[in-house]
This record gives C-alpha cells, sequence and structure tokens, in this order.
C-alpha cells in the first residue's frame, strides 16, 4: 500500500514509522530483524530503508603506488525490502539515489522493485562520495531528486528509457522527497531551497520527510513557510532521539542540524553515555508530544541501527 494511503487511513491518528540502515557486508538478516522485532509492536505501517552508496578506499600495491578501490559498506536496501515485507507484512519504502546509478540502473531497481509488491520510494539526490568536496553525478545519472522523480513518475505512466518501444504497463509508485527544516546545507538560503522543494512537488513527490531536528520550532516555522508557498503535501517530521555524548557534534556534522542549548547542556552533564541516552530519550518524548498535539501524521524515528531509544520513546507514545 502507498504511504499517501496508510495517512489516509489513520483518519488524524499519529503514525509511527522508522527507518533503518542495511546491515554492514557480512551480516545477515537475522541482525537486521533484532533491531526490527523491538519496534513492531507499536505497528509501524511502513518501514523505510537507506541506501548507501559507495565509497572509495586506496591500498597500496606491492610497487608502493596506491590503488583506488570502490567498497559498498551496506549494500542490498531492494533485497531488504523484499524481505521485511514478506516477514513482517508491513510495507517498505526503498530509499532510491542518484549518486552512483545511471538512469539505465534506476530505471532496473524500479523494475525490480515494482516486480517485488514494493509501492513506495524515497527520491533523494544522495550525499557526494566521502572523498569528493561535490556531488558528482554518473556520466548518465541524474544530479537532483528533481531529475530522478521525472524518471520515477515516466515509469509510473508506461514511459521507460527505450522510447522506440510502447509499453502499455506502467510502475505505480508512491514518491516521498526530503525537506530541511535548517535549510539543506548547499542551499545558498532557505527560500531557494523551498523553491526547489516546490518543484520535488509540482513533478509528483507526494509527501515530504525532514531532516532530523531538536527544536520543534523549526518544523512549525518550515511547515508555516512551505503553506505559504503552496506546498500541501503531508510534511512528516524526522526525529533522532539522542544516545552518546559524542553525538552533540557529530550530528550537527553530520546532518547540518543544531542542538539546542538546553539539550547540549543537558547532554553535556551527563556522566556516561547511559545517563546521555536517558535525556535523548526525554528530549524526544517531548518534541513526539508536542508534534502530535500539533497534528502530524506521522512520527518517523532515524533508528540508525540502534531500536533500543526508539523503542523507549514509542512505549510513552503508542
Ligand atoms: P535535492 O533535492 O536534489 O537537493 C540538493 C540541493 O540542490 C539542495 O540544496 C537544493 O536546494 C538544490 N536543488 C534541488 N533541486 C535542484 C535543481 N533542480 N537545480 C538546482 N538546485 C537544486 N542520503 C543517502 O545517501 N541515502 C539515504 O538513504 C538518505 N536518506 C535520507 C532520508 C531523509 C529523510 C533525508 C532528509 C535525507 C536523506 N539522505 C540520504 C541525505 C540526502 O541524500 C542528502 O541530504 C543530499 O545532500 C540531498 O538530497 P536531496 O534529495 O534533498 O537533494
Amino acid at each position: 500500500m502507498k504511504v499517501t494511503e496508510h495517512f489516509q487511513n489513520a483518519n488524524g491518528n499519529t503514525l509511527f514509522t522508522f527507518e533503518i540502515l542495511p546491515p554492514l557486508k557480512g551480516e545477515n538478516m537475522k541482525t537486521l530483524f533484532s533491531h526490527i522485532d523491538p519496534l513492531m509492536e507499536f505497528k509501524p505501517p511502513f518501514i523505510d530503508v537507506t541506501y548507501h552508496r559507495e565509497e572509495y578506499i586506496y591500498k597500496q600495491r606491492e610497487n608502493g603506488l596506491l590503488e583506488k578501490r570502490s567498497t559498498r559498506k551496506r549494500p542490498g536496501t531492494v533485497g531488504i525490502c523484499a524481505a521485511i515485507q514478506n516477514h513482517y507484512k508491513v510495507d517498505t519504502v526503498p530509499h532510491l539515489i542518484c549518486g552512483g546509478f545511471s538512469k539505465e540502473e534506476t530505471e532496473n531497481a524500479l523494475i525490480d522493485l515494482h516486480f517485488l509488491g514494493i509501492d513506495n520510494v524515497l527520491a533523494l539526490r544522495g550525499d557526494c562520495v566521502k572523498s569528493e568536496q561535490r556531488f558528482v553525478p554518473e556520466p548518465d545519472g541524474h544530479t537532483y531528486a528533481t531529475e530522478l522523480i521525472g524518471q520515477v513518475v515516466n515509469m509510473n505512466k508506461g514511459c521507460y528509457l527505450d522510447d522506440e518501444q510502447a509499453y502499455h504497463n506502467g510502475t505505480d509508485f508512491c514518491i516521498g522527497v526530503a525537506g530541511y527544516p535548517e535549510k539543506h546545507f548547499e542551499a545558498p538560503n532557505i527560500t531557494s531551497d523551498l523553491r526547489w522543494l516546490k518543484k520535488k512537488v509540482e513533478l509528483g513527490a507526494e509527501y515530504i520527510v525532514t531532516q532530523m531536528f531538536f527544536e520543534n520550532q523549526r518544523y512549525f516555522d518550515f511547515v508555516n513557510r512551505c503553506r505559504a508557498e503552496g506546498i500541501n503535501v503531508p510534511i512528516i517530521p524526522g526525529l533522532k532521539p539522542m544516545t552518546t555524548k559524542t553525538q552533540l557534534t557529530l550530528l550537527p556534522s553530520l546532518f547540518h542540524v543544531e542542538i539546542p542549548c538546553a539539550l547540549a547542556d543537558a547532554i553535556e552533564s551527563c556522566a556516561d553515555n547511559k545517563a546521555a541516552a536517558q535525556v535523548g530519550v526525554e528530549w524526544a518524548i517531548q518534541q513526539s508530544k508536542e508534534l502530535m498535539e500539533f497534528g502530524v501524521p506521522c512520527l518517523h524515528f532515524y533508528s540508525m541501527g540502534k531500536s533500543e531509544s526508539v523503542r523507549k520513546v514509542a512505549k510513552q507514545l503508542f
């Protein structure tokens, strides 16, 4: 079922959903299910599975020269989505990125997803490769999420890349996209960022999931600005309970988000990570309660491979 249909069927109740990372290469589905199992009692209607592009490592050859090798640490998004749907009978939302994909590879991935009965995709540009300064698309790939959305929408209409052929059966993906209450870090300003977000919706995105934020006012302001711009699709808040003291600097550097003083001070004064995680859980519960009162259709949690804190938060809410 489509994500948007789940929102409609919820009759105004707030849903609980979360995002998981594919396990590291060499792990198996048992590892993954052990993170998902503790969250299933809160009845997520769908689970997002992230996509991780290749990284480059340098290996020294016998002659002393360095060899650049591509490695993918967390492959398997498509297979994991199918396994989750099969095992838990819930929908999945595979993240689909432009980075590292040619248009043809994207088409093939979408065909696989379609055959597997997956009805949703979150269409993203993806981050740049760690060793590169800026995002570089594949020679025949997409540069922005807008272009990727265009390809999915075309396939939904039955237009595939080899337009010599007339195909009658299209796919029927519900498309979600990313939004940034604190602005995407590359955007020159929030107005420009919102203009592109609006474009994503005009092209066919049916809902938005936000980057994590730790101050609800950021989300409320973002929603107000989106509505003023004429962006009227559901905007799902993304939440991350902080779990360690190092996340105080790690999350801002990785995700370009601000940690409010009250939370930062509380985490800093914790004696250890156990205490920090407790502060993170309590903060996320307060955030969630206020967002539910605001009437959000869904609370979407970034589990980042750790379900324990998300479970503690959900236990108080659902
Ligand atoms: P875009 O929408 O393409 O925007 C990128 C930048 O370009 C923005 O600054 C925007 O303002 C601007 N822009 C947009 N369209 C155009 C255009 N047509 N012309 C000119 N400028 C434009 N990354 C992963 O690698 N894997 C994941 O699984 C993943 N999941 C995510 C889930 C969520 C909910 C979020 C919020 C982010 C996720 N990311 C993931 C990170 C995301 O890929 C990065 O933030 C990336 O830098 C931008 O992706 P985007 O889809 O928002 O890009």
